[in-house]
């Protein structure tokens, strides 16, 4: 078909009637797009025939095509092509594990250029966090992550704006017009972002849980067997790992708080289920790019939180990232604590007992309520905002105990959210053994 042929009205009609679009017609509709060309109206209407139509595997390959394309992508030495690898949340309440997954794996060699987003809702973003650190810049030109990857291994930074442009356009219309929740726009927005980062493997930490994005595991599961499909269409080596998100990860949510508890597992003093985290999506990418099973990969990415090796990547990365030297090696020496917020409330247990669940959800609505994610994307966001949980589920704890302080700016806090944030803990009598998660991965996909 010839290009000047194609009529955006024809392309969207097709769809809307159920038939299959060519490559050169999505082409043409994606590249009128990022020109200008196409009305906010037609593109409402192709996302949501889109929506209710579906994409077969070929259109949602393409589409992942002309979007990765639609800008520049990031080019790396040829030395690197296989190192090279990144990783994917679908977001969760306390989920840190970007911040020590990098340069973990950058202790073991590889290269993660880490293009992140920020938090909406109830989840805090991976910038937000590091932006929690003085000084810290996520907006790095394609030199400045060329030389951090250089020298530290990994970088963590915002989406340029040359980067991926389709993908702005399309989520700023998906947002406005419900098609936000589709499983193909979804994975052609994440696997062209990834793709445009030219890596060689992807995991994709994919949550289950009331405080997740995916309720349950029927949901989750089809959603990963999108994203994996589809990266691997790319000639991104990929897998996921199903993670439960029910109870908070760590001891620590909100942005300061985290880059504490971050800091203190790259000193390899971590929460157990956050170390579970970053070890078993370490081993999965040490594996996928064939340096060594998946059970030895965790043991390397474990040995880095030990000996210091990750912990001196992320100082590099701090430094490269414009943290001034003296802070970034005050902060990961532990002798440097990020500015506390002014007031510190004590949650005080109900009854004795057993904890028998703390609920992520309460706490990161909470946080978020009090400023520690943004409920519009203007919104500023107070660092020094969040909880810190004082005991883990499965714990003996007494009445009138605290199991977590609040971190808040001002000093009355609404009682509807202290209410809530005290019905978050549930204690009762149940015996240790049956409470305790011994572990949060409930599934790996290949
Ligand atoms: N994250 C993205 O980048 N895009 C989506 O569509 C959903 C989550």
């Amino acid at each position: 078909m010839e290009r000047q042929s194609i009529r955006i009205p024809d392309v969207i009609q097709k769809k809307r009637d159920k038939y299959e679009l060519e490559p050169e017609e999505i082409k043409f509709f994606i590249d009128e797009m990022v020109k200008g060309c196409i009305e906010p109206v037609q593109l409402g209407a192709m996302l949501m025939a889109w929506y209710f139509n579906g994409m077969s595997p070929k259109e949602l390959t393409v589409l992942i095509d002309c979007m990765t394309h639609s800008g520049e992508t990031l080019s790396w030495p040829e030395e690197w092509k296989t190192l090279l690898v990144d990783k994917h949340s679908t977001g969760g309440v306390g989920d840190k594990v970007s911040l020590v997954l990098a340069p973990a794996l950058a202790a073991c060699g590889l290269k993660v250029p880490m293009v992140s987003g920020r938090g909406l809702s109830f989840t805090g973003g991976t910038l937000d966090k590091l932006e929690a650190i003085p000084g810290f810049n996520v907006s790095l030109t394609n030199e400045q992550m060329r030389e951090c990857l250089k020298h530290a291994g990994c970088f963590i930074a915002g989406q340029t704006k040359s980067l991926v442009p389709a993908d702005r356009i399309m989520y700023a219309a998906r947002d406005v017009t419900a098609t936000v929740d589709n499983i193909s726009l979804a994975t052609a927005s994440i696997i062209s972002k990834k793709a445009a980062e030219n890596i060689s493997a992807l995991v994709l930490d994919v949550k289950v849980g009331r405080a997740a994005f995916f309720k349950n595991l029927n949901d989750a599961r089809l959603v990963a067997k999108s994203l994996v499909e589809a990266a691997r269409d790319q000639g991104i080596n990929t897998t996921a790992v199903l993670t439960t998100m029910d109870v908070p990860i760590g001891m620590a949510i909100g942005n300061s708080l985290e880059v504490m508890e971050v800091i203190e597992t790259l000193r390899g003093k971590g929460p157990a289920d956050l170390v579970e985290l970053v070890k078993i999506q370490g081993g999965l990418l040490l594996n996928s790019v064939g340096r060594t099973d998946v059970s030895k990969g965790q043991q390397l990415i474990e040995e880095t939180l030990h000996n210091g090796a990750a912990l001196a990547c992320f100082e590099k990365m701090l430094v490269h990232q414009n943290v001034d030297v003296r802070l970034a090696a005050d902060l990961c020496s532990g002798g440097y604590q990020l500015t506390r917020a002014k007031y510190v409330t004590a949650i005080l247990s109900p009854l004795s007992g057993r904890v028998l669940d703390i609920d992520a959800l309460a706490c990161g609505s909470v946080c978020g309520a009090l400023g520690a994610a943004r409920a519009r994307a203007s919104d500023e966001i107070l660092s020094a905002v969040g909880i810190e949980l004082l005991v883990t589920v499965g714990q003996s704890i007494t009445q009138g105990q605290p199991w977590a302080n609040l971190h808040h700016e001002e000093q009355s806090v609404a009682s509807d959210l202290l209410v809530k944030l005290q019905n978050a803990v549930v204690v009762g009598n149940a015996p240790h053994a049956t409470l305790v998660q011994t572990t949060r991965i409930l599934e790996i996909v290949q």
